[in-house]
């Protein structure tokens, strides 16, 4: 199971403030992207404070990231977490009374006294000791393979303190709480896989900086929450490429160092293909491309028509490490051998097939 962490902190590490209101941390393109996220994860897991006292409904509201998730054939909905030693939690609470039908599970002690109102709502798992390792074993049990963890501080610290943490997500507000009394992400400012870490990624998102680190190689053929975000970004990119009956609407993100340059298919040019639309925004800026890793929402051509360059020889030649891809190049116009190609050429490939569907959803003026 792959376990991503986010968190939303003041540049002083504060998760909250003191006042009865919830500090707001996070500006809106911070929030769209921690929903992309949610809606990329089967389940969500918060500890019993942050429920207590936010009171969220943790629902995934937005019509089309559903649709994305159903393509995908994912739950449209996504199954609730929330971890209480006590198992005292009021099921009035907008946790369990948003979303009908949605799963609810409380994880609780063995000795916890759980009363019949939440027992009515939520599924409820006993541990005999809750530790990180238990959580994401009951879990998998439950057929979650990717848990979003939201906090609070104390969830935070067991998932660190355990080295449970394969990614992490933190978004930095440029304000400042200073108040010792305030929740704290734990470790802020030493967090213990800022060093371990084997891939990372800073940028700004609207007002805030926004750190995201893979802490823990994914296995064979698994995606890292920032490799989720380009891809998923590439994904969408490509919806900016008006159909026409001679190429596939695909997008493009080349991620070279922190800097990330996006293209679709016939941006600048009408026989331009998404990577190489990309590629020449990232050669414009004078970026390294050795080493570089590119995210297509199409596996990279390997022939074509309108030249004489296949777009996996333009890759080979710019010395990009990895290539993501989330759908094969259907046969429509030729055969498409780009990610044989690649690897044989010693590039990393990852076909990330569980996000093909939407591709073929968005080429469906050609596939349908
Ligand atoms: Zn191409």
């Amino acid at each position: 199971m792959r376990v991503i962490a986010s968190a939303a902190v003041s540049s002083d590490g504060y998760m909250d403030d003191c006042t009865p209101q919830r500090l707001v941390l996070s500006c809106a393109e911070d929030w769209a992207e921690v929903h992309a996220i949610r809606a990329s994860c089967d389940a969500i897991l918060v500890g019993a404070e942050t429920v207590r006292r936010d009171n969220p409904a943790l629902m995934i509201r937005d019509e089309e990231l559903r649709c994305h998730r159903k393509l995908c054939g994912m739950s449209p909905d996504i199954v609730k977490v929330v971890v209480s030693g006590s198992g005292r939690l009021d099921a009035g609470l907008r946790f369990f009374t948003e979303g009908e039908g949605v799963r609810k599970i409380v994880i609780t002690s063995e000795q916890a006294v759980v009363d019949d109102a939440l027992r009515r709502v939520a599924q409820v798992i006993r541990l005999s000791h809750i530790t990180a390792c238990s959580i994401i074993d009951v879990l998998e049990d439950e057929g979650v393979e990717t848990v979003l963890v939201e906090g609070g501080a104390k969830i935070m610290k067991m998932f660190f303190d355990e080295d449970a943490v394969d990614d992490m997500r933190l978004a930095v507000a440029p304000i400042t709480v200073g108040d010792d009394a305030a929740p704290r992400l734990p470790y802020y400012g030493e967090l213990p896989f800022e060093w371990r870490c084997f891939d990372r990624c800073c940028r700004q998102v609207g007002n805030m900086t926004v750190c995201e680190y893979a802490v823990h190689v994914p296995s064979e053929g698994g995606l890292t929450a920032i490799d989720m975000r380009r891809l998923g970004r590439a994904i969408d990119v490509s919806r900016q490429s008006p159909p026409c009956a001679t190429a596939y609407r695909v997008g493009c993100v080349v991620a070279a160092g922190d800097r990330e340059y996006e293209g679709y298919t016939h941006e600048t040019g009408p026989a331009n293909h998404a990577e190489e639309e990309a590629l020449a925004k990232a050669l414009d800026d004078g970026a390294e491309l050795r080493g570089a890793t590119v995210y297509t929402s199409m596996e990279p051509c390997s022939k074509r028509s309108s030249k004489p360059v296949s777009c996996t020889e333009l890759l080979l030649r710019c010395g990009v490490s990895r290539v993501v891809y989330a759908c094969a190049e259907p046969d429509c116009f030729v055969q498409c051998d780009g990610g044989n190609i690649l690897r044989r050429s010693g590039v990393e490939v990852v076909s990330a097939v569980k996000y093909a569907p939407l591709v073929r959803d968005i080429n469906a003026h050609l596939t349908a």
